[in-house]
């Protein structure tokens, strides 16, 4: 079991009415969950999954829809902290609580599912250590009463499963995302409050991808960084790496780390040489300020 002394608030993982006993991947797990069990669809049947970006980029590239109508359509808002930065979860079916992908024959979009639906009954844990923005992950184990996969006679270990349900793969392409989170939850006054429009501009980077992948693609927003022609070409090359430029971005927005050269204007260089630290935060939020409007969710 993990011993560390952790704060659980901070984890982008989705509240548990129980706190949960932390584990490392080499914990063994008594788990199999399959099409004849008594259990299936129980699960999908009262949701509260929370979506990552590329749950996102995969499951509308899957639909052949925009990531705009995805997220009208299938997803709602949430706060992950009070006033601060959003979330996005799956919606619903509009007279339930069941997920609007499920089907008597199990998940529509089975290849596709979100990553919490993979994990089940293991949950993701990152964790930062106190005073350090490094995140560690560990895992929780979720044993609800109606799922009968718990009984079933199959042991193996955390890894092992992660392996089976694909997400050692997919893992690390949302951990920046994962790890921006932490840091705002943690970040104390020193920081300030990020504005609106970097609100506005962290929905659109994790969540909104088409319009990020517009705003990045104008002359505009290009011309303020020091980037080769080739350098963009590669950013803009595929969701998966216009995300992690976006999660570049997002640090350097609202943490004023320099993940990204900036083409400096006079302004900003006398101001980087008075090392007024949060002058030069202060510029560089200004410098993002986007007049992107959030898609309108519920
Ligand atoms: S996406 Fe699929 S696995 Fe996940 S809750 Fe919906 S039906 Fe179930
Ligand atoms: S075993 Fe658990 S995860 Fe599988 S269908 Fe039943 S409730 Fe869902």
């Amino acid at each position: 079991m993990v011993d560390i002394k952790i704060n659980l608030d901070e984890s982008p993982a989705p509240k548990n009415p129980v706190t949960p006993k932390l584990f490392d991947g080499d914990y063994k797990i008594n788990f199999h969950c399959h099409p004849k069990i008594a259990c299936f669809n129980a699960c999908c049947g009262n949701i509260d999954i929370a979506l990552t970006p590329h749950d996102i980029v995969r499951l509308k590239q899957h639909l052949g829809l925009s990531s705009g109508e995805f997220l009208r359509n299938y997803t709602y808002r949430y706060e992950m902290e009070q006033g601060g930065i959003s979330g996005v979860k799956f919606k619903p079916v509009d007279d339930g609580t069941a997920c609007r992908f499920m089907t008597d024959a199990g998940c529509r979009v089975y290849a596709h599912r979100p990553t919490a639906c993979r994990y089940y009954p293991v949950g993701l844990v990152s964790l930062r250590k106190q005073d350090e923005y490094t995140d560690q992950q560990s895992y929780a184990l979720v044993e609800e009463p109606h799922c009968l996969g718990h009984q079933q006679a199959r042991t193996m270990t955390i890894d092992q499963y992660r392996q089976e349900q694909g997400v050692i793969e997919s893992d690390p392409l949302d951990r920046g995302w994962r790890q921006l989170v932490l840091q705002k939850k943690s970040s104390g006054p020193a920081f300030g409050k990020p504005s609106a429009r970097s609100l506005r501009l962290f929905f659109m980077t994790c969540y909104d991808i088409d319009s990020f992948r517009a705003f990045v693609s104008s002359e505009g927003f290009q011309n303020g960084f020091d980037l080769t022609p080739e350098q963009w070409q590669a950013v803009l090359a595929s969701d998966s790496n216009l995300l992690q430029f976006g999660f570049k971005l997002l640090k350097q927005v609202l943490f004023g780390e320099q993940t990204i050269p900036i083409k400096q204007t006079s302004a900003q260089a006398r101001q980087h040489e008075k090392g007024q630290k949060a002058a030069q935060l202060a510029a560089k939020r200004a410098q993002y300020d986007v007049a992107y409007e959030p898609v309108e969710l519920d």
